[in-house]
């Protein structure tokens, strides 16, 4: 099966220039990325700041032209931008400032904004919507001010409002960075039982380690460069170099994951003390 991504030794190079426009300087910020994603898939992209996150998910949904290499979403190229509006309709971005991406002044309107943007007829915008609300646990704010709602709760209202538009894909960069735990934790649940449930490809990219284990697949990126790539137990086991690239596996989840490897059967998606606790709890109950 064709993947629904598929880069190959992408790279980016961003001009610095000064006030007269002239180029002063450049930043390799992606520098030879290869991925390959089959849909389906929930794929965590991890890396310290400036390693070229950003870029990446930027070129996903369009909105750069590679300077080197290919890239190709749901089977369209994206350098040439004939199929800009295309690939838009088929990876959802939801981004890291909840605050930034509301625009209407009720959740359900806010919904509503991306599939009417597309051309979605009237009614069936409406059954998009209240579905949407109704697979992210929004429904019953529906009638609300987007304004009033936590951090965590925009950012699931900004999910539904990508769901909406029936997206193959859907891309969260660092969309958990500005929320507390608990609003972090049900991002991170919503965003997993909608892959699971409805088959929609994710891209979890993520400066948090604890985000990625539920991931099928993990890509560590340093400089412009996928430097590790793995199944996440994998990669949490290669503690030193992720060090190196400025990155550190949570205490809770290196301990659950000695313990799975003793044969403690534990789940794999503990991602901090609390969780640990009540799961070791219940192997006694
Ligand atoms: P991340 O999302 O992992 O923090 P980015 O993709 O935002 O990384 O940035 C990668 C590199 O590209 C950094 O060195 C950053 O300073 C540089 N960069 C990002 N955006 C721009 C831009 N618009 N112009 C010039 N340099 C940029
Ligand atoms: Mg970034």
């Amino acid at each position: 099966m064709q993947p629904i991504i598929d880069a190959k030794d992408l790279v980016h190079e961003y001009s610095r220039r000064d006030e007269e426009g002239n180029v002063t300087g450049i930043t390799r910020a992606l520098d030879g990325v290869s991925m390959q994603v089959k849909q389906g898939d929930l794929i965590a992209v991890l890396g310290a700041n400036g390693s070229g996150k950003s870029t990446f998910a930027k070129h996903l949904n369009a909105l750069l032209t590679p300077t080197e290499g290919t890239l190709y979403v749901g089977g369209m190229e994206c350098g040439d931008h004939t199929k800009d509006l295309d690939i838009r309709k088929t990876v959802g971005m939801v981004f890291q400032n909840p605050d930034n991406q509301i625009i209407a002044n009720v959740v359900e309107e806010d919904v509503g904004f991306g599939p009417e943007n597309i051309g979605v007829p009237t009614e069936e915008i409406w059954e998009r919507v209240a579905d949407a609300l109704k697979t992210v646990g929004m429904y019953e704010y529906r009638l609300n001010s987007p304004n009033k709602l936590s951090g965590g709760q925009k950012q699931r209202v900004a999910i539904a409002g990508i769901l909406a538009m029936k997206p193959k894909c859907i891309i969260l960069d660092e969309s958990t960075a500005m929320l507390d735990p608990g609003g972090r934790k049900a991002v991170i649940d919503t965003i997993t039982r909608i892959n699971k449930e409805e088959n929609i490809t994710v891209i979890l990219i993520t400066h948090y380690m604890e985000e990625v284990t539920g991931a099928d697949y993990v890509y560590v990126m340093d400089s412009g460069k996928v430097v590790m790539e793995g199944m996440p137990r994998d990669i949490f086991a290669r503690s030193d170099e992720l060090e190196e690239f400025r990155l550190a596996v949570p205490e809770a989840v290196r301990v659950a994951m000695l313990l799975r490897e003793k044969g403690i059967e534990l789940p794999k998606d503990i991602l901090d003390a609390g969780e640990l606790v009540d799961a070791v709890m219940k192997l006694q109950a």
